[in-house]
């Protein structure tokens, strides 16, 4: 019988087997547990599970279908190594057909088996999940979820099962030996991207904007694991007992075939080999108390102008560029100029005047920086060119919670200092100012934003579909992020605002009304508290970002987190009644959140960010519908939180609530937080509102401490701070 045919047979006995048919369905319907009881995402709040949508109706029910779906295909393929032995038949079998054969066969059946299944998955899901994720859900991010973080991890079962019970041959060891592995992934090696096999690290999965450095890292990492895995099974198979042999005996005879042995070892070698020479960190220093621009200036040397030439590649996430820099050197000798690059990029064609000159890498690797030191001739005015590029690397400190931050792709990219362009380390500037040009070279979809002050013009379309736009910044360093923008021009106040918002949130940006709810923002906190330090010279950037742990701002830009702006929190009852209303509170926050405002190190502190937030968007909705509107929604709400908090029995009864099982302390704990800050201080700063004399008196004291001197010993906002000016103490707010 030739081995295709008796793949063939193979297949068709396992499908209609009972016990493998139950395995298949439990497979195929797993991911609905990743709905709910198993979240493999963690969530991005204190305040109870927040993801993005492609998080809670994709990526969390594939990674919970690969993690169940893995032990299942794992105890089918000892079940099915082990029916020879089970039914006392391997001596007749072993006679028709070599065992060998027998176990190829066996396997290939299982993995094709393991495919079938994972199509009908994919089938079965994408409905429902097209039907959540609503607006944003994309059909790229829907398969490569359940094709990347599923699929590779019950093949891996399969594999890993498989050569266990060839070496030991006995259903309950190899058993063990899987339970162990995959211990191994959720516990010891849980965070190492590169070891946890079963349990992908991964912060968010992006609605707005596009995954591609996410998938590639985790389909890399499940590559690595398919390559060892492989070649351990070949080794499990030359261990395959042949002629009644003992496993040694069985060895000895298999290795006559020098290429089994030799294929084993090419494959486990090709797995060091991925291991080692991983693309995706860098190797930073860990120590991080000085950053890699912390460098000595060298006096001779200034820089007078800075041009690059920046063509990002979407399709393959890099980045190629010529940077070419206008040097003095004062001192009549040569001198050593220092470059900070990208850790993955390399230089090449480095030039001084026209002419070749001497360059190395350094081993200085810090804060996801890389020294390069160039020779520079004694010559006055020097001017330097360099050819850059290649793959950016992450800062390793990120590996640990898997942001996929230096995405580059036809949507989304964030192109930030030595990601850019290579930054000078060693020479300051000559003027005031130094200017510098970039030319961006762009997919024709994209729009370029620089965080900051000044704008992207287009300089020219290209025939190859792309555009190429010209920022004139200034200084070493630029931010600059482009996507699949829409840009909204909104006019507030003397104020004009640019919001930057990714295309797929389109519609749901319109529903909220996004135009009316940031000018009414933005007129009220300004009237109230004063104009954001950010404004630039009568126009400011709003900026929606890929999910990030946060957000930032900076001369005449700040960003706002894709995770506020999603379907799932402009639903979320407690930052206000309705989409437009929770857009108000997220972004009140650009005024009560951003930067040094409020100390985040005890998550159960009352006081946080959320009191202030919560009371002025509670203002705003009292100015625009009216104070019976506001009363319902806002105040009357806050008390029913209040008053079922103290009502709460382990409140009463804090003794009872260590008796609980430590999940059910913590909701409770995390559920009592989110009431405290987001109820109980908003009804506090209400009260202390009426005992300082009203709105007006209030809108002062607050607009006072938006506006107070910082001491950047502590520039955090304290509660304090808050009934000092007031002139009230803690008790006078108590609500009891
Ligand atoms: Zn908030």
């Amino acid at each position: 019988m030739t081995t295709i045919r008796l793949f063939r047979l193979e297949l068709y006995r396992l499908f209609r087997e009972r016990l493998a048919l139950l395995m298949f369905t439990l497979t195929a319907v797993s991911p609905g547990i990743g709905l709910s009881f198993f979240r493999a995402i963690s969530s991005t709040s204190e305040e109870g599970y927040v993801t993005t949508m492609n998080g809670y109706y994709i990526a969390n029910p594939a990674l919970a279908g690969g993690t169940i779906g893995a032990v299942l295909f794992a105890i089918l393929t000892i079940l099915q190594f082990n029916y020879g032995t089970r039914y006392r038949i391997s001596t007749i079998t072993d006679a028709i057909v070599s065992p060998l054969t027998q176990a190829l066969v066996r396997l290939g059946a299982l993995l094709a088996s393991a495919g079938a299944v994972q199509l009908v998955t994919t089938l079965l899901w994408l409905p429902y999940s097209m039907l959540k994720v609503g607006a944003v859900f994309d059909i790229q991010t829907y398969l490569l979820s359940y094709w990347v973080f599923m699929f590779p991890a019950l093949v891996l079962a399969a594999l890993f099962s498989a050569a266990a019970y060839q070496f030991m041959g006995r259903a309950d060891l190899s058993f063990t030996a899987f339970v162990v592995f995959c211990f191994l992934s959720v516990n010891v090696w849980n965070k190492k991207w590169q070891l946890c096999w079963l349990n992908p690290v991964l912060f968010a999965v992006s609605d707005d904007f596009s995954n591609f450095r996410m998938f590639r890292t985790v389909g890399y990492m499940r590559m690595t694991w398919l390559l060892a895995l492989s070649g351990l099974w070949v080794m499990s198979w030359v261990c395959v007992r042949q002629y009644g042999k003992g496993i040694l005996g069985s060895f000895l005879c298999n290795i006559r075939r020098v290429y089994r042995p030799a294929t084993a070892i090419i494959l486990l070698a090709a797995a060091g080999a991925a291991y080692v020479a991983q693309p995706f960190y860098d190797n930073s220093d860990p120590d991080l108390s000085q950053r890699v621009f912390d460098g000595e200036y060298n006096p001779s040397l200034t820089c007078s102008e800075q041009y690059a030439d920046v063509r990002p590649d979407a399709g393959k996430g890099s980045l190629y560029g010529k940077a070419v820099y206008q040097l003095q050197n004062t001192s009549g000798e040569p001198q050593t100029l220092e470059l900070v690059i990208d850790p993955g990029y390399k230089l090449s064609d480095v030039k001084v005047n026209g002419r070749d000159t001497a360059w190395s890498v350094t081993d200085i690797q810090k804060t996801n920086g890389l020294v390069v030191k160039v020779e520079l001739p004694a010559e006055p005015e020097l001017e330097l060119s360099v050819s850059y590029g290649g793959f950016p690397r992450e800062w390793n400190l990120a590996s640990s919670y898997g942001s996929g931050d230096p995405e580059i792709s036809g949507v989304y990219m964030c192109l930030e200092n030595q990601r850019l362009a290579p930054c000078i380390r060693n020479a300051a500037y000559r003027d005031d100012v130094l200017p510098a040009t970039i030319d961006l070279t762009l997919p024709e979809q994209m729009t370029p934003v620089l965080f900051g002050r000044g704008d992207a013009e287009l300089l020219q379309e290209n025939k190859d579909h792309t555009r190429t736009w010209r920022i004139l910044n200034t200084g070493y360093y630029a931010i600059i992020y482009a996507g699949d923008y829409v840009r909204q021009e909104i006019k507030a106040e003397d104020l004009t605002i640019n919001l930057y918002y990714g295309r797929k949130h389109e519609t749901i940006m319109k529903e909220a009304k996004v135009g009316e709810t940031v000018r009414s923002v933005v007129n009220y906190c300004t009237a109230h508290y004063g104009p954001l330090q950010f404004y630039a010279d009568g126009t400011f950037k709003l900026l929606q970002t890929r999910a990030t742990g946060g957000g930032y701002a900076a001369d005449g830009a700040s960003t706002l987190n894709e995770l506020d702006f999603t379907a799932q929190n402009l639903t979320n009852k407690n930052k206000g009644s309705g989409s437009g209303e929770v857009m108000i509170h997220e972004l009140v926050h650009q005024w009560w959140g951003l930067g040094n405002m409020f100390d985040t190190v005890d998550s159960k502190d009352p006081w946080s960010s959320e009191g202030l937030t919560v009371y002025t968007t509670y203002r705003i909705v009292k100015e625009l519908y009216g104070e019976e509107y506001a009363k319902e929604h806002y105040v009357d709400q806050w008390q029913q939180a209040v008053d079922d908090y103290y009502k709460n029995f382990y409140v009463r009864n804090p003794q009872y609530l260590s008796a609980l099982p430590e999940q059910y302390q913590y909701n409770i704990e995390n559920s009592v937080g989110s009431m405290r800050r987001y109820s109980e201080m908003p009804l506090k700063i209400l009260k202390a509102e009426q005992l300082v004399g009203g709105e007006a008196a209030m809108d002062k004291i607050l607009s006072g401490l938006f506006n107070r001197e910082i001491d950047w010993s502590y520039p955090y906002l304290t509660y304090q701070d808050f009934l000092d000016a007031c002139g009230l103490t803690k008790e006078e707010l108590s609500l009891d």
